[in-house]
């Protein structure tokens, strides 16, 4: 048939998976008697410039899966299989379960755990749910594994934590940029045309263990590439400030001016000259004041009209059980230099996960109400009670951050229900054997997705929800700009005759977890209303965060829709001008900071910082470090079910320096087994010139024997609640010998 004569129709949306949220064109063709067929293209967007990576052109196969798709509610039976039910049946036995525990063991004993892939409406209303349906203070999410130690670096030193803030086409025009701890060219490819200019001059510093597809971009124009010892970053950053601060390198007026706390900062990092931080970084001291001089001298050209200078991390730096000291000290160094609040640079940090901004100030995060207002303050509290019609003493404080939530979970002082969106905890948590285990212990485990994660395949009740183009929403992307994603298709039904998990079952069928959680609020007596519609939910929005510090308050669904460049805080609708660079009019805050910072003296904060003592491989260990493949995103739950993304990386692989295999017998395409007293993991070898040789690398995203997380260890950082992801000391062992 020609399908030029079918129906057709283009949706401009965003890409349902990382934080750059590439603009792209989806289209549906309607194909009489046969399922529809969708196309993919990039669509001209400051951020993505018409281009997608392989995850985003292939995205559309996640529409068109059926044989996976869960299209109706499972419970477990007696049998402890997962069968079909209907809605009233699945909602029923959650509303009734979490009655009992409740009534048995207080509110606190039901649990939430959300995501930063889920929509604003979304996080908010989640937040709500467990705060005002359920009563709990046992709300957090999978962020606190992303972004939490520079969340809260930046709001330490600033005063306000968005990921950048600044336009992040502003980059396009800096002369340097020094990126720690961040694999952009695979974890996000198109952002790397906005590394061009830095990289064509010599000016990209790429700060990984690992010779990544990043560092390898230093590799022309005379950039450099620093391969530090896992854990050595933040005596690094140290070294690097000592050296500014030694050699005259910082602005003094700025500092004068801006910034409090000079002195006892100074004081702290004194001692870290970098004779005495190479032996502890495994970065020579040459290197260390190459890079504060080739820093300094460009910070103080653009200071007199040169180019910009960036400082970003990503989490390479912040997933340590130090991440918030590591994220401080970068941004320390970013204000002895003079950039952030300035059109010379600035500060940071690449959030990852699709709505990773807008899914830490909505309120799904322990300790924050939304707008990032604060769960113990009391002025906040009384204004979020207002908005949701209860009480301020009725609001529940905070409660345990995720990893503490996970780890406790099952036991007599955990929750003992868990109702999980959006994440798939069994892979993603740190000690993830710790974690299924205790899943199990629960007395009840609520998931709801649209593909059966492993997470899912543990639960009592699996609720099953709408994905990406099957319903409107928002989402703030990595620069703080808020997106309209749009509806082009409905979700599949579970009529008799279709293909997948739950078929046939009566009044099922994937729904939105807004309708999920009016209905359960119903369920659960609660007199507070739970919009179903997403416009509504954001109107709600907007009333919740005016005045805030995220300030969504003067946007609207239609200004959104009119393309206009929206960037929180938004306390108006009053234009803010239009961008230089892509002449799009900008309503909102585009660049933060410039008259003033957050705080209350409208000072930035210099700490003095002083790093912990991180014992070094026992003899015969190595260090693992986790990250990403380029294929695939997050654990893996979407991108593992697209063909050319799980051809490209059907498995988990580990890399190891040619040197060490050769020490250690592993050989090429041979499986090893990476072990410590967490468990043990199983991964093919490819050797890899390019990683330091006490270090090995594997990626996080798939499921079994290659779970990376089997061997991380549920260390935290006192200050963002951050696991230790970067760090784990391992055995490695040829596969099949003891
Ligand atoms: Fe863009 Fe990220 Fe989607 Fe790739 S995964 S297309 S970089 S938003």
């Amino acid at each position: 048939a020609d399908t030029r004569t079918m129906p057709r129709r283009t949706v401009q949306t965003h890409c349902p998976y990382c934080a750059l949220q590439c603009a792209m064109n989806l289209t549906v063709t309607e194909r009489p008697g046969e399922p529809d067929t969708f196309a993919v293209e990039g669509a001209s967007f400051p951020t993505n410039k018409g281009r997608l990576c392989r995850k985003g052109s292939t995205a559309a196969e996640l529409l068109t899966r059926r044989h996976d798709r869960l299209t109706s509610p499972l419970l477990r039976g007696e049998d402890g299989e997962l069968h079909p039910a209907s809605w009233e049946e699945a909602l029923g036995r959650v509303a009734t379960e979490i009655r009992r525990i409740q009534g048995e063991r207080g509110a606190d004993a039901v649990g939430v755990f959300g995501s930063g892939g889920l929509t604003n409406e979304k996080t908010y209303a989640l937040g709500k749910f467990a705060r005002v349906a359920l009563g709990t203070a046992q709300i957090d999410y999978n962020g606190r594994f992303c972004m939490s130690s520079a969340s809260k670096a930046s709001t330490l030193a600033f005063g306000l934590d968005r990921g950048l803030p600044f336009p992040l086409t502003d980059l396009d025009s800096a002369c340097t940029v020094l990126l720690l701890g961040s694999n952009v060219a695979d974890t996000m490819p198109p952002f790397v045309q906005h590394l061009e200019g830095a990289r064509a001059t010599g000016g990209l510093i790429v700060v990984d263990p690992r010779r990544s597809n990043t560092a390898e971009l230093t590799a022309e124009g005379g950039g450099l590439h620093i391969a530090p010892a896992p854990g050595g970053d933040l005596v690094l950053l140290l070294s690097v400030a000592q050296v500014v601060l030694e050699e005259g390198l910082a602005d003094a007026d700025y500092l004068q001016q801006r910034v409090s706390g000079l002195d006892s900062f100074r004081r702290s990092v004194t001692q870290w000259w970098p004779e005495r931080a190479q032996s502890l970084t495994g970065v020579g001291a040459d290197q260390i004041r190459l890079i504060a001089r080739r820093l300094g001298h460009a910070a103080r050209a653009a200071r007199n009209g040169g180019d910009p200078v960036y400082i970003l991390t990503g989490r390479g730096v912040e997933q340590h059980k130090d991440g918030t000291d590591t994220a401080r000290a970068a941004i320390s160094l970013a204000l002895l230099l003079g950039l952030p609040g300035t059109r010379a640079g600035g500060y940071g940090t690449l959030t990852g996960q699709g709505n990773g901004q807008g899914g830490r100030e909505m309120g799904q995060k322990t300790d924050q109400l939304p707008g990032i207002r604060s769960i113990t303050d009391p002025s906040d509290r009384a204004h979020m009670a207002r908005i949701w019609g209860v009480e301020p003493e009725a609001l529940p404080g905070p409660g345990r951050p995720a990893a503490q939530l996970l780890h406790t979970m099952g036991h007599d002082d955990g929750v003992r229900a868990l109702l999980v969106h959006g994440s798939n905890v069994a892979i993603s948590a740190p000690d993830a054997a710790r974690v299924v285990e205790n899943l199990r212990a629960l007395e009840l485990l609520v998931v709801a997705d649209f593909f059966l994660s492993e997470t899912a395949a543990e639960a009592d009740v699996v609720l099953p929800v709408l994905q990406w183009a099957e319903e409107d929403g928002t989402m703030t992307s990595l620069e703080g700009r808020v997106l309209r994603r749009r509806k082009l298709v409905e979700p599949p039904s579970s009529a008799p005759g279709s293909e997948g998990p739950g078929t046939g079952a009566p009044d099922s069928g994937p729904r939105s977890e807004l309708w999920i959680w009016h209905e359960l609020a119903r369920r659960l007596g609660c007199s507070s209303t739970f919009p179903v519609e997403p416009a509504e939910v954001f109107a709600e929005i907007r009333q919740a965060t005016e005045g805030a510090a995220a300030d969504y308050s003067g946007l609207d669904w239609q200004l959104l829709d009119d393309g206009h460049a929206a960037y929180w805080p938004v306390p108006s609708a009053l234009l803010g001008g239009e961008s230089s660079l892509t002449g799009e009019p900008i309503i909102g805050t585009s660049r933060m900071f410039l008259e003033r910072f957050a705080h209350a003296d409208g000072r930035a904060r210099l700490i003095a910082i002083t790093p912990g003592r991180t014992p070094a491989p026992a003899p015969g260990e190595l260090t693992l470090t986790t990250g990403r493949h380029m294929e695939h995103y997050q654990s893996g739950t979407q991108t593992r079910r697209v063909t050319a993304l799980l051809e490209a990386h059907p498995e988990a692989t580990i890399a190891v320096h040619p040197a060490t295999a050769l020490e250690h017998g592993l050989e090429e395409g041979a499986d090893a087994v990476i072990a410590n007293a967490q468990g043990e993991m199983t991964a093919r070898v490819v050797w890899d010139a390019g990683i330091r040789t006490d270090t090995i690398f594997a990626p996080f995203h798939y499921a079994g024997q290659g779970t990376a997380n089997l061997l991380t260890r549920a260390l935290t950082d006192p200050q963002s609640g951050m696991p230790e992801f970067k760090n784990t000391p391992v055995t490695i062992r040829p596969a099949g010998v003891a």
